[in-house]
């Protein structure tokens, strides 16, 4: 960590804010030359760190927070399916400015989301449009259920999509969005739901389409003992050898949970080079679990953090996923089987930045560091939640009580001062938010 240190940032031919000079801050003015900074900015007392990388989310669960209280996975699925069939266009789009305005306050400055309903005029471009406007790097997965109940899936048949219909929208989002390039701020991935709520042709398709177009692959898996019941009843394999055996092995391909990878799954997963989004806070929320994280370190996964969707978490607290995460691994024993201990807090912190850069295939984020993304985040530690901490600045953000940052950078421009979204007029979208979800919960139209 460097104490008194400067970062000068600058603009690439292609327009992104980059990374050009870190040093000490007696050096910096020396570092620009006879070139002024159109800026400067002064964040003493604050803690500087790079945007955190969320990897796995559904922004439209925050219309629908705090139902089924005390239900597992699928219970709270089963009473959340036919809530969600009311969704419109302007429900995911004011979701999404609500997710991501949340997440952006707790320090992301990059975020995945995973859209897999599409009732009455839902489209994934809905919530494209809510990160463009609040100035977000978005990777947007294009999600999809296509086996219903009767065909002895989990969701109802009304909640899902026609196969064709899922592949054309699929390519069409790639086509129209994907950006592959360096300091990208939007990318496309394909994302069937879950084993148990799309066909294994749909995988193997989805796989096959995704690397035609070189986008990432992402689903749920291995996230609760029931899920592993329904692979062995329906497939006669565990969930990862059912991934295996759809061809969703590879290090274009991330899983959200991996609570029930067992040791041999993560041999083969690190063989493959599989990454895993760890949602500490939804595995409490379900009951699912604690996924082995210490082992799939040790192992060479890449892994990140996700909040999940705010129907299981039922916040998009990033930093306080680094906390949880952290904490959550002390509750298994305290050192693996070659006597690594649990999590600390660099490590919490690593799994939020660099960690999530290295799960949605990036190496242009989750660092300070010249040449990379200029995505920047500050804490004020002259507050009450870190007094007696700041012997240990680093260790303090994350073992102290969470709050949210006073500053952030994306992509070199400034989207957070003084707490404050500059990019949105949060207290509207709030109000029409809260109608929204008021009108979902009831079954009545939205008005
Ligand atoms: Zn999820």
């Amino acid at each position: 960590m460097l104490h008194d240190a400067a970062v000068l940032i600058g603009r690439n031919a292609a327009g992104h804010g980059v990374i050009e000079w870190i040093g000490p801050s007696s050096a910096a003015r020396q570092a620009l030359g006879d070139k002024p900074a159109d800026i400067t900015l002064s964040l003493r007392d604050h803690i500087v760190l790079p945007g955190l990388v969320n990897t796995h989310h559904h922004l439209y669960q925050t219309l629908t927070r705090v139902v089924a209280q005390d239900s597992g996975l699928f219970d709270w699925l089963k009473t959340l399916y036919p809530i969600w069939l009311g969704l419109t266009s302007e429900a995911i789009y004011t979701s999404a400015l609500t997710g991501l305005a949340e997440l952006m306050l707790s320090g992301c400055t990059t975020s995945s989301d995973h859209l897999y309903i599409y009732p009455n005029d839902c489209r994934i471009d809905d919530e494209i449009r809510a990160a463009r406007e609040i100035g977000i790097r978005f990777h947007a997965t294009r999600g999809a259920m296509s086996l219903g109940e009767s065909q002895g899936g989990l969701p109802p048949d009304k909640a899902t999509e026609r196969e064709p219909d899922i592949l054309r929208d699929s390519l069409r989002a790639i086509e129209t969005y994907h950006n592959p390039g360096r300091h990208a701020m939007l990318r496309i991935g394909l994302a069937p739901c879950s084993p148990f709520s799309v066909t294994t042709d749909l995988m193997r398709e989805c796989a096959a389409l995704a690397r035609s177009h070189g986008v990432m692959l992402h689903t749920h898996l291995a996230e609760t003992h029931d899920e592993d019941a329904y692979c062995l009843g329906q497939f006669g394999m565990r969930p990862l050898d059912y991934a295996a055996s759809v061809d969703w092995l590879g290090n274009d391909v991330w899983y959200a949970h991996g609570v029930h990878f067992n040791a041999g799954d993560i041999r083969r997963m690190a063989q493959h080079g599989c990454g895993v989004a760890h949602c500490p806070t939804s595995n409490m929320r379900l009951a699912s679990g604690i996924a082995p994280v210490r082992l799939m370190l040790g192992a060479g996964i890449n892994v990140g953090l996700g909040v999940d969707g705010s129907a299981s978490n039922d916040g998009g607290h990033l930093l306080a996923e680094a906390r949880q995460a952290m904490l959550i691994s002390r509750l298994l024993p305290m050192t693996d089987s070659v006597g690594q201990p649990a999590l600390g807090a660099y490590e919490a912190v690593w799994l939020a930045t660099r960690g999530g850069a290295a799960v949605l295939g990036r190496d242009d984020i989750g660092c300070i560091a010249v040449g990379c993304s200029a995505d920047l985040i500050a804490i004020n530690l002259n507050r009450v939640e870190y007094a007696g901490g700041l012997h240990d600045p680093l260790a303090a953000v994350v073992f102290c009580a969470p709050r949210g940052v006073d500053f952030s950078m994306i992509n070199g421009r400034i989207v957070i001062e003084q707490g404050q979204l500059s990019t949105l007029d949060l207290p509207r979208v709030i109000e029409r938010h809260n109608q929204i979800s008021r009108a979902l919960i009831r079954r009545e139209p939205i008005t």
